[in-house]
């Protein structure tokens, strides 16, 4: 990564986070502040989510997206949507306003419809970098999951966003979104999309949001692994953060990491790929952000 692609990364992450940290510090709920550090994301064409997001192998544009409520186990995740600008919105709507968990492809764009959620047309989601991506990996002939580096030979860098946040109630939430994985099959449902995978928040516990080889992270539960951890295992958040992550998704080769914050506002990122996009901040501590393992 250049310099200056660097900064604007950092950049992207530190205006994420301030959007939500303002509307934690002003009282806020977790909730509202998840939300609006993925919608962030989501519009900078930087991530890969809403606008940035990755082509499928017939080069169209599929988004998954899933939030949680750890007041109340609420949770709502939308699969392979399209043309949707905001897909975290959406989710949070399928949580606040439907019966169900998990909405897909054209009853969730349906139902989009009906509650007044923004669509964008085609050409917003093009970016030339994510275009070029596609025709490298169609070029390579891989598995979208054999490889631990991108098209480009940079190592992994998982571009999927997420947050989690612990609000001054002690009401914990999550959310996750993201366009998958360049070149996978359209109709595929990743990781994002699913509560317990990419997406787990429980008051009392801990909040945890997910990037990585998404079927590892399925075949894992690994959001939910974290929180049954800590839960059954009593474990404390670094332990059970870091035995999710480098015992269990290790175990079967998959790569990516987590963010997490627990009911006592400890926050741990713990990830195996070389880098992993992250900041944080709380009350006690100034923010914080990163992308390489190296930087402390
Ligand atoms: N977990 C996402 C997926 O498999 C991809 C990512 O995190 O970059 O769809």
């Amino acid at each position: 990564m250049t310099p200056e692609t660097e900064a604007q990364y950092k950049q992207a992450l530190e205006t994420s986070l301030t959007e939500g940290w303002e509307i934690l510090r002003s009282g806020g709920s977790a909730l509202d502040a998840v939300e609006a550090c993925v919608v962030e994301m989501e519009l900078n064409p930087l991530f890969n989510a809403g606008r940035g997001s990755v082509f499928t192998n017939e080069g169209t544009i599929e988004m998954d997206a899933s939030i949680m409520n750890g007041a109340n186990l609420m949770a709502g995740a939308v699969a392979a949507v399209k043309n949707i600008k905001q897909p975290i919105k959406l989710a949070r709507a399928v949580m606040e306003k439907s019966d169900f968990v998990i909405l897909t492809g054209k009853g969730a764009e349906e139902f989009a419809k009906q509650n007044n959620i923004e669509f964008a047309p085609d050409e917003y989601f093009f970016t030339q970098r994510r275009f070029d991506q596609l025709q490298k990996a169609k070029a390579s002939g891989k598995s979208f999951l054999d490889h631990t580096t991108d098209f480009a030979g940079n190592k992994k860098k998982f571009g999927t966003v997420g947050a989690a946040a612990l609000d001054s109630n002690g009401n914990l939430a999550a959310a996750t979104s993201t366009g998958g994985m360049t070149n996978k099959m359209f109709g595929r449902i990743g990781d994002t999309a699913i509560i317990g995978s990419g997406t787990y928040a429980e008051n009392g516990v801990a909040a945890v949001s997910c990037t990585g080889d998404g079927e590892f992270f399925i075949r894992q539960s690994v959001a939910y692994d974290l929180i049954a951890l800590m839960k059954y295992k009593k474990l404390s958040l670094k332990e059970a953060a870091e035995y999710a992550i480098f015992n269990n998704l290790n175990s079967i080769k998959g790569e990516g990491g987590l963010i997490a914050v627990d009911s006592e506002g400890n926050i741990e990122m713990v990830f195996n790929s070389e880098g992993m996009y992250r900041a944080s901040i709380s009350k006690n501590i100034p923010m914080n952000i990163e992308i390489y393992k190296q930087e402390h």
